[in-house]
């Protein structure tokens, strides 16, 4: 089995995990049914549709 040479320091490890920090923003598509900014291939939070289906329940009247 490979074993590493050298302990990888501080700094390198520092650094690799730095670029989770930069990760990007995941974008946003508009929902095809009521226009809802939603993550993509995922099911819309605020109607519950996905693919013209309902697949799952929203409560309707939570906002006054
Ligand atoms: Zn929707």
């Amino acid at each position: 089995m490979a074993v590493p040479k050298r302990r990888q320091s501080k700094s390198r490890s520092a650094i690799r995990r730095a670029q989770v920090m930069k990760q990007p923003v995941p974008h946003f598509v508009p929902c095809p049914r009521c226009g809802e900014a939603r993550l993509p291939h995922r099911v819309c939070p605020a109607c519950g549709y996905y693919k013209d289906r309902m697949v799952v329940e929203v409560p309707q009247d939570e906002k006054t």
